[in-house]
């Protein structure tokens, strides 16, 4: 049987590894090496769950550049509530710059195509985003990331940044709801 934890009231089931992660999110600062070269992109990291990928994203990335946070909620518990409200904006000028969106997952794609919206509104010479996990089959939002660790059933998934009710972020691993 998967290993499995308890979280309050639900139990999720391993569901990707450490090393399974790992290798995904190497294997996105390479691309992202190469795309970046020489331009001092700006990664804007979406709080708290892209916590740990963009901590991971960063220092696989080599070149310099700039890391800033950014906070919005729509989540409740297992559900959405389908409206986006800023907690935490960025202080940093984006104009003319090469901004990367980090995101630890796109769901329906109401959180990423809104910042997206925010921030084009700054003028960036470029806005890409990379994502951890996409769950396609959730989609609502016109929102395609540029960069995806791993594509997922829609199923509930935390830890790795990810949560439940505040819990499980820092598990090293990727576990789904049972
Ligand atoms: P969206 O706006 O794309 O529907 O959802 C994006 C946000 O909802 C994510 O940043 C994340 O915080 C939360 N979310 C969506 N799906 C999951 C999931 O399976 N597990 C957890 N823990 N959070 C999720």
């Amino acid at each position: 049987m998967n290993k499995r934890v308890k979280l309050w009231d639900r139990y999720f089931e391993l569901f990707l590894s450490e090393e399974q992660i790992h290798e995904r999110v190497k294997a996105i600062a390479r691309e992202l090496n190469k795309d970046y070269l020489g331009k001092r992109p700006i990664f804007v990291a979406v709080l708290n769950g892209s916590v740990h990928f963009a901590s991971d994203i960063t220092r696989f990335f080599h070149d310099k550049c700039e890391l800033s946070f950014v906070k919005y909620t729509s989540y409740q518990g297992l559900q959405s509530t389908g409206k986006l409200q800023r907690l935490l904006g960025m202080q940093e000028n984006i104009f003319g710059r090469h901004v990367i969106l980090i995101e630890d997952i796109v769901d329906s794609g109401l959180t990423v195509a809104g910042i997206c919206e925010e921030l084009a509104t700054f003028e960036p010479l470029s806005l890409r985003v990379a994502t951890l996990l996409y769950k396609p089959k959730a989609r609502i939002h016109p929102i395609k990331p540029d960069y995806v660790g791993f594509e997922i059933a829609n199923d509930f998934v935390v830890g790795y940044g990810l949560d439940y009710n505040g819990l499980g972020r820092n598990l090293s691993e990727i576990y789904r709801s049972v």
